[in-house]
């Protein structure tokens, strides 16, 4: 059986990753790959890995062999025969793909079709797919890009035009891992099946909207990376901006490619930093201190950082929406490195009840829905008559921790590229929004209109800094 019986779709036969001792490759795409294989549900596949410096290959095989094992346990019978048998049959060359002729030979070696996964470093990547040439790109091929997708608007463009030369726009996937994160996903349905939910996701209802994506970890040695990027263009352009486009957008008329990549753009493309977005757009970086029980040198000092780059640890920007549903309510995307608490949320917070009867005691506090992005929960904070006294309000928590999803997001993300299906992929004209939408901050934070505060890291962020309450 190969993945078109399994799917009935369009099918990938061999996945070259082009970065195949890359961080990325062995932390998530492998993990992801090997969960999704278990299902049973990409039979036949073939797996390739390319670096540009050959090792020999034995590297990439215990690699697979390793991360494929240990997916065994939690596989199906068809799952477990499917790992068994890619990672037997994967392959592996090297070569410096940004030299012409390069990929183009990788990619006339490979059984057809072939998705190309560019897990590799930007510039490489971009580089890479400029020297390659239409005519070495076999006909449904299907090419897949690592975020940052280009550095600015421009630069996105360019690569979208460099791109469009060389394979049509549904065979390009451009990652977004949190597109295949499950409550991501489950926000179409909390929003679009319930009656109780979706007449109340407009600005006559909803005060304020907030995005937070906390992290206790710090660099973890990715400076190298993290210390271009920062927490603006790292967390908030890409991810925490579709996190936005799933609370906002109207409903599609169906969950097929062409109407929810309708929606996100349509989300995206009214959605823009306020005109005195310095107000309250603020950057941070941490300082000396501790995480998780572990010391944490300051940011300024880690290997690899140049400081004088001003690169922030946490980001926080305003953004609104420019349509009849959302007009007024600020959007708050807020995202940290090396804070005291891990907390990856989105909590919409309603406007107060139109009338409270006289008479009631106790706290009058805003019903807040609170999304959890891992744990992946969903609590409704409501007021109830509490015990004792009947006139006084108390604070309920309506909670569900939602089901452990069955895939990986990075295993939902290559269920698309696998089966042809570009829906959890960004569309090129989102990826440009994307940049659109955050360079008048990047403008602001480069000519230091923005001051770069600091915080201790293990703390909560510089003093002030507005962040919806802790539950
Ligand atoms: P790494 O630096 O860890 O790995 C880079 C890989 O690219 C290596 O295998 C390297 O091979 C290969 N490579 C570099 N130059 C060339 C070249 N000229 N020709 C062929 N191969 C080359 O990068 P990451 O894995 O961290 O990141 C990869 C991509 O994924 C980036 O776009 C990053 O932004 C994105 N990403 C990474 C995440 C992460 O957690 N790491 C998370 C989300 C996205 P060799 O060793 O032989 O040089």
């Amino acid at each position: 059986m190969d993945i078109v019986a399994a799917t009935g779709t369009r099918h990938v036969k061999t996945l070259l990753i082009l970065g195949a001792s890359g961080d990325l490759t062995g932390r998530l795409l492998l993990p992801g790959l090997a969960g999704l294989i278990g299902t049973g549900r990409v039979p036949g596949l073939v797996l390739a890995g390319a670096d540009a410096a050959d090792s020999g290959g034995q590297a990439w095989r215990d690699r697979v062999q390793k991360t494929f094992g240990e997916a065994r346990d939690a596989a199906n019978d068809a799952g477990r025969r499917d790992l068994d048998e890619v990672a037997a049959g994967t392959t592996y060359r090297a070569g410096d793909v940004t030299q012409p002729g390069v990929l183009g030979r990788m990619l006339a070696e490979l059984e057809g079709p072939a998705a190309v996964y560019f897990a590799l470093p930007p510039a490489v990547t971009e580089a890479a797919c400029e020297v390659l040439a239409p005519e070495e790109v076999p006909e449904g091929t299907t090419l897949v890009l690592e975020k940052p997708f280009g550095t600015s608007r421009q630069t996105a463009r360019a690569l979208n035009r460099t791109l469009a030369r060389l394979v049509p726009e549904p065979n390009i996937h451009r990652i977004d891992h949190f597109l295949g994160k499950a409550t991501v996903l489950n926000l179409l349905g909390l929003r679009f099946a319930n009656r109780l939910l979706e007449p109340l996701f407009v600005s006559e209802h909803v005060a304020k909207v907030e995005i937070v994506y906390d992290e206790e970890l710090a660099l973890e040695g990715r400076a190298g990376y993290y210390d271009r990027a920062g927490a603006l263009r790292d967390m908030i352009q890409s991810h925490l901006l579709h996190v936005l486009a799933f609370l906002a957008m109207d409903a599609p008329a169906s969950l097929g490619e062409r109407d929810l990549r309708d929606s996100i753009a349509a989300t995206l493309e009214v959605a823009s930093v306020p005109e005195d977005f310095a107000r309250s757009a603020r950057r941070a970086r941490y300082t000396e201190g501790s995480s998780q029980g572990r010391p944490v040198p300051d940011y300024a000092a880690e290997a690899g950082v140049d400081a004088s780059r001003g690169t922030e640890t946490l980001a926080q920007v305003e953004v609104r929406i420019d349509n009849p549903r959302w007009a007024g309510v600020p959007f708050i995307l807020r995202s940290g490195k090396a804070l005291g608490r891990r907390r990856k949320e989105a909590v919409v917070t309603f406007r107060p009840a139109g009338h409270l009867p006289a008479g009631f005691r106790g706290r009058d506090s805003p019903t807040r829905l609170r999304i959890g992005f891992g744990p992946d929960t969903l609590v409704l904070e409501l007021d109830v008559n509490g015990p004792g006294d009947p006139y006084t309000l108390d604070r309920v928590d309506l909670r569900a921790d939602l089901n452990s999803p069955d895939l990986l997001p990075y295993g939902e993300v290559l269920l698309g590229v696998l089966t042809g299906d570009p829906t959890l992929s960004v569309r090129a004209d989102t990826a440009e929004d994307c940049w659109r939408i955050v360079e008048p901050v990047m403008a602001a934070w480069a000519a230091g209109e923005v001051p770069l505060e600091e915080y201790p890291a293990g703390s909560g962020g510089p003093a002030g800094w507005a962040a919806p309450p802790l539950t």
